[in-house]
């Protein structure tokens, strides 16, 4: 498979460290508020390429964090705690917040058939395997203590910027208009490793610590939780593609200072969901998520859709009018498979062939799109249906669009029309006009035609037979 790398600006052929395990780590969610869904976009794209990897026979052991502490609203580690936000917001603890928003978020999930990873974390969870990697930063002298907060510090890095050649200048952190630069700070980028002096003394989860009570910063979560889970080294790490700088940045500052090594050898970063007037944001009041779509009546399976119709390295405008456009398509999809009639053997040649298109897609860099193509690929294609029918099946292990699920849905439903619409009566003067033509016996043909028409009957002539409905 071949995947971007954000680290080598390349398209790389993906290779593990082991045979036997691809280790991959994703950022989770801030559970201070549902996700919008921009955020579940990266989600959804991150589960495409785990079951892209499972797909292709990878063993994958994948492990998710819940930011549930430790993040400000500022990248530049000022500002209030997202979480105390959250909570003072709704009038509730912390806590309460964190479990809330979490459930809230794997209920979007199991929407969207974004399949749980096989660890999820909540920093709070692991404050001890945080508090070692400090210590160990301090000792290696990769960190500092300063006006209460433990740093790490930049400028002992051979290259900060890795993922790429930015001007310092334009990313100087703490220096926006309306950000409060912190003066502890030896260099600009340096960022905090651990809190005890914070300017809101009401941050509400605290623990000891070598430096006093206190608490993490926000990267230091995500190293601190891989490394309890994956060990030394990681295959992939993906996360939006605001996360690769500062977050996935300092990340990759603080693990190989502490580790001495390299750490991750694939950055999967996934590109922007926005509106016309720019980037989701949870801060713009009123934001779009799952409920809401659902709400308007829209199926999660046409937003899944809508964005794997794209790549998930460009930048994807949402608009109504395209998610419409995305649910009529997924709709018309879905129908298609529901005329088709599964008896009969599968062709493996045609199987064969048409499998490879769409895993070709897959390993040309997730590119999804082509991967749906392959789906209407199939539709098209002179097989029988057993075995458009097994190739669905086969691709919706990864696209999870409930395909076949939901084509059995509509053949039920359609049933039930038909059955709520059955008249053996009609059935019979349908019949009795059939005979008639074949007689030729027009006259009695437009007699019972007529009758029908009186009953409110209308009869469509079509290539399999007279058919009926009422109008
Ligand atoms: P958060 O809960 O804010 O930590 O974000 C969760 C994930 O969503 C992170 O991987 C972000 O990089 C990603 N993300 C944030 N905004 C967007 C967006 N507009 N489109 C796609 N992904 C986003
Ligand atoms: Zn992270």
């Amino acid at each position: 498979m071949y995947l971007y790398n954000s680290l080598s600006h390349k398209k790389e052929l993906f290779q593990p460290n082991s045979p036997d395990v691809v280790k991959m780590y994703t950022c989770g969610p801030t559970v201070y508020h549902y996700a919008h869904i921009g955020n579940l976009r990266t989600y959804i794209m991150e589960d495409v390429l785990e079951k892209a990897l499972r797909y292709q026979g990878y063993n994958v052991k994948r492990v998710m964090n819940i930011t549930d502490v430790g993040h400000l609203a500022s990248d530049a580690d000022t500002g209030e705690d997202k979480m105390l936000k959250g909570a003072k917001r709704e009038n509730k603890s912390v806590m309460e917040i964190a479990q809330y928003y979490t459930d809230a978020f794997f209920a979007d999930c199991d929407k969207l058939n974004i399949k749980r990873p096989d660890v999820v974390e909540p920093a709070t969870g692991c404050i001890d395997e945080f508090i070692k990697i400090v210590v160990g930063l301090l000792e290696k002298g990769f960190a500092y203590e300063a006006g209460g907060n433990v740093y790490f510090d930049t400028s002992k890095l051979e290259k900060y910027y890795v993922f790429n050649d930015h001007d310092e200048e334009d990313l100087a952190v703490g220096v926006r208009e309306g950000v409060e630069e912190d003066t502890n700070k030896r260099n600009r980028n340096d960022f905090v490793l651990w809190f005890t002096k914070s300017k809101f003394e009401d941050q509400a989860l605290k623990w000891d610590s070598p430096w006093g009570v206190g608490y993490p910063g926000w990267h230091i979560e995500c190293s601190g939780i891989s490394m309890k889970h994956l060990g030394e080294d990681l295959d992939i790490h993906a996360g939006g593609i605001d996360n690769a700088f500062p977050h996935h940045t300092n990340e990759i500052a603080q693990s190989e200072s502490y580790l001495g090594h390299k750490w991750c050898n694939y950055w999967f970063h996934v590109h922007h969901l926005n509106t016309n007037d720019g980037k989701m944001s949870k801060s713009k009041g009123e934001f779009l998520t799952v409920s809401l779509l659902e709400s308007k009546g829209y199926d999660p399976m046409a937003y899944r859709l809508f964005c794997l119709q794209s790549h998930y390295r460009r930048n994807l405008v949402f608009s109504w009018e395209n998610l419409d456009n995305a649910a009529v398509a997924y709709e018309k999809l879905i129908a298609k498979i529901a005329t088709l009639n599964g008896e009969g053997e599968v062709e493996m040649d045609a199987f064969n062939a048409l499998k490879e298109k769409f895993n070709n897609a897959l390993n040309g860099d997730l590119n999804t799109s082509l991967a749906v193509t392959a789906v209407y690929d199939v539709l098209k294609a002179k097989c029988n249906d057993a075995t458009k029918l097994a190739l669905l099946k086969d691709f919706d292990q990864v696209l999870s669009l409930n395909l076949l699920e939901n084509a059995e849905k509509v053949r039920v439903e359609n049933a039930r029309k038909e059955a709520e619409n059955a008249d053996p009566e009609i059935d019979a003067m349908v019949a009795a006009r059939t005979e008639a033509k074949k007689a030729k016996n027009w006259a009695e043909a437009d007699r019972i035609r007529d009758e029908l028409k009186a009953r409110g009957i209308e009869i469509i002539d079509t290539p399999q037979g007279a058919k009926w409905r009422k109008v």
